[in-house]
């Protein structure tokens, strides 16, 4: 990766061992001449593997002998310089399987820097744009490649003489730095009242924007990726009006505390957890909050987080957080700057007009955002770090695949929480998070980023790949993409294959997809499957039986439609006084309004979904009825679930030839009868998670003896559930299971793309 400052580490190493030579920037890589001792020679290889600068990326080195050269002294080249005798003798090395130079992701403000934006006496004292080679903005104020300052949003901005000076010497921590700034030259922080009755700029901005949250007001903030909204989080007035205001009735915020300790104040926290937190790509992670919190703080985590067992922690990541954080000093919340489910606001004019009506002010800057990126929200996962959400701090960093891509491929992603990925030779480069496709501005937002991001990471798509579903936005920007060559790739065999790429996988596993909705190659909404994947492509030798989903997929925002179509298929298609008792609380209306669907077969497509059959329990087991947002009935029943208790729901599987059917009825119908029996949430969702564990390993051990499958790969949205993972995993490897779990992508819809793009890989398909 370029500016990561990999060439001056090289001088240092060279200079200090009396090396004559130069490092230079090369299309892929660097190219490094050295010449003297042979023991300082192999010393100087050594040290170059041994500790190289945290965000460089050694993938090959290469190494051949050339002719001596009488120059003296050693040199960083310009890329630009002519080329030399030395680079003719090596080029033919370098031609084969020589790869370009990667755009680096956004990095958190390093402890160096750090340092300085606290030191009185540092020119740089508490500026907020302070950065240097190891930390700042990259992929988001890069509109071209190569990675230089010209193509950069910091353009605009003229170095003074003393940044000029640091950005030309080999021996500063800033050499070569592109988004090099000082108060002398670089952006400059504004604050405004949306009243129009205070400004000003520079760290007093942010002081007053650090004030007007203290004091209660909802204030706009400029970061990274685009806008947030921040409020007091220990002011639950205070978050109850961003949520108004935001349209936001239930939806978790995240919130920002100055450090790790002031994060496990708040919450339970693993060290494993901390790592994660405190990693520079300073994602939101999801922890357990305390329950025993003073009065104040207890009811504003509830406003920002309702009913939820988590929650999504972050800490500050620019210069400007810092400041904030300190100037503010108390917690914020600092949720994406969006009305609901459109894409956040990174456009300034764009901020001002949409975001203007919901704040009391406004604290931004003048450098240009290129690229919208959302804050990453990551968990710890049957023991190791997992995505929710992958985007901002990974986003383009290259996922590298053990299977060659065999062409160029573009790979379109879902429909929800969408992302792209392209692809070429060993290497899948998945998007920042683009979001749900249903605002026109969110489309928008796929149809441009797929060009720029394609262009940064050299790949141009020679086949496209997309979901089966027609309807998806993705799906129908395929066919404008001006590729003839398009592959349709199931939803659940996506999953699948995204797990399969991450872990080098090639060879056949059997993929247990517990997810919300995909469409099926039966014309089904598929969700709960059992399918074998290889490199012919994929088998489903099992499922979740069918029920109706009354209404489609306005179905995911009615958990008590759900219990009614599951009550309904278990007590043989009608539903029993006893059983309709159970569901008799529903909303006007709804319980009459479900039957007829069910009894006429009004748009109620099948579906196997175990996204839908969590919703059905939550329901039953009194948890919610109605939910704001596809999975929130299943967050609260997993928090509620009692640990402890060994209660599992079998269900009954039936074997049709080598085709296995799992029967939700008989599960549906014990759930029935403790809710009648007035069993405890917390039992009942044990009984859930329980009887899903130990389904995927009777399934997956039924398929072993047929086929003698042993690697089990889990997927879909449904594995966010980390109560639900951790005991699937737990049991599949106590039956001798090698268990793929998703590392590298989010299982949910965010993982999509890669899976897409990796079916290509696996069936090695060529023009
Ligand atoms: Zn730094
Ligand atoms: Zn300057
Ligand atoms: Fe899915």
């Amino acid at each position: 990766m370029q500016g990561v400052g990999f060439r001056p580490y090289v001088h240092r190493l060279a200079t200090s061992r009396k090396l004559d030579g130069f490092v230079r920037n090369a299309e892929g890589g660097v190219v490094i001449a050295v010449q003297g001792d042979a023991a300082a020679l192999e010393d100087f290889m050594k040290a170059l593997t041994s500790n190289p600068p945290p965000l460089a990326r050694i993938r090959r080195i290469r190494i051949v002998d050339a002719g001596l050269d009488s120059s003296r002294g050693f040199s960083i080249a310009e890329a630009s310089a002519p080329i030399s005798e030395f680079d003719f003798a090596i080029a033919d090395a370098f031609q084969a399987g020589v790869d370009r130079t990667l755009v680096a992701p956004d990095v958190a403000t390093c402890g160096d820097c750090l340092g300085e934006l606290f030191d009185r006496n540092d020119r740089r004292y508490q500026y907020p744009f302070i950065n240097c080679t190891h930390c700042g903005p990259r992929f988001t104020i890069i509109e071209g490649v190569p990675y230089d300052r010209p193509n950069t949003t910091m353009a605009a901005f003229a170095m003074c003489g003393a940044c000029r000076a640091e950005y030309e010497d080999p021996g500063n921590r800033r050499f070569h730095a592109q988004p090099i700034a000082c108060a002398e030259c670089g952006p400059v922080a504004r604050f405004a009242a949306t009243d129009g009755s205070h400004g000003s700029t520079g760290v007093e901005a942010v002081r007053d924007a650090g004030a007007r949250l203290a004091a209660g007001g909802i204030v706009a903030i400029k970061g990274l990726g685009g806008y947030h909204l921040a409020c007091d989080a220990t002011s639950a007035g205070a978050v109850r009006r961003l949520r108004a205001r935001k349209h936001r009735e239930a939806r978790p915020f995240a919130i920002m505390v100055e450090d790790a300790a002031a994060a496990a104040r708040l919450c339970h926290m693993e060290e494993s957890e901390a790592a994660v937190l405190e990693s520079r790509e300073r994602p939101i992670v999801l922890l357990r909050r305390r329950r025993s919190l003073d009065g104040e703080t207890e009811s504003a985590a509830e406003e920002i987080a309702p009913r939820a067992g988590r929650l999504g922690v972050m800490l500050p990541y620019t210069p400007l957080h810092h400041l904030l954080l300190k100037a503010a000093a108390r917690p914020l919340v600092l949720t994406s700057g969006n009305i609901s489910d459109e894409p956040i606001a990174f456009d300034d004019g764009d901020a001002h007009e949409r975001l203007g009506p919901l704040v009391d002010a406004r604290l931004w800057h003048d450098r240009l955002i290129s690229a919208r990126c959302d804050d990453s929200v990551m968990h710890v996962a049957a023991g190791a770090p997992a995505f929710i959400r992958r985007s901002r701090g990974f986003a383009p960093a290259p996922i590298e695949t053990s299977l060659a891509f065999p062409r160029h491929v573009l790979a379109m992603g879902g429909q929800l929480k969408n992302t792209f990925c392209v692809a070429r030779d060993h290497t899948a480069f998945v998007s920042q998070h683009i979001g749900d496709l249903h605002t026109a501005a969110a489309a928008n937002s796929l149809a441009r980023g797929i060009a720029h991001f394609a262009a940064l990471v050299g790949v141009r798509p020679e086949v496209v790949v997309h979901d089966l579903h027609p309807d998806y936005v993705s799906t129908r920007l395929a066919a404008e993409q001006g590729v003839a060559s398009r592959v349709p790739v199931q939803h659940h065999h996506a999953h699948v294959a995204a797990c399969m790429a991450e872990h080098g996988v090639s060879e056949r596993v059997l993929g247990v997809v517990f997810d919300g909705a995909g469409l099926g190659t039966d014309g089904a909404i598929w969700g709960g499957e059992f399918l074998l994947v290889d490199r012919t492509g994929f088998q489903r030798v099992g499922q979740l039986g069918y029920v109706p989903l009354p209404g489609g997929d306005a179905a995911a925002r009615r958990p008590g439609r759900m219990a009614v179509a599951h009550l309904w298929s278990a007590f043989g298609r009608e539903l029993p006084p006893a059983a309709a008792e159970l569901v008799a609380g529903l909303p006007g209306g709804e319980l009459a309004l479900v039957r007829q669907m069910l009894e006429r077969g009004i748009n109620s497509p099948p579906t196997s979904s175990v996204g839908r059959l969590f919703d059905a329990v939550a329901a039953l087991a009194g948890v919610r009825d109605v939910a704001e947002f596809e999975g929130q009935a299943a967050m609260e029943l997993e928090a509620v679930a009692d640990h402890d208790s060994s209660r599992a729901y079998a269900m009954e599987i039936a074997h049709a030839g080598d085709f296995v059917v799992a029967d939700p009825g008989s599960l549906i119908r014990a759930v029935a009868d403790d809710a009648r029996a007035g069993v405890t949430a917390g039992e009942m969702s044990a009984g859930l998670h329980n009887g899903l564990a130990q389904l995927i390993v009777e399934v997956a051990e039924s398929v072993r003896r047929r086929t003698g499958v042993n690697d089990v790969a889990l997927s879909g949205g449904v594995f966010q559930n980390t109560l639900l993972l951790s005991r699937a995993v737990a049991r599949l490897q106590g039956s001798g299971f090698d268990v793929l779990t998703h590392r590298l992508v989010p299982c949910n819809d965010g993982g999509l793309s890669l899976g897409q793009a990796y079916v290509v890989a696996l069936s090695g398909e060529v023009a």
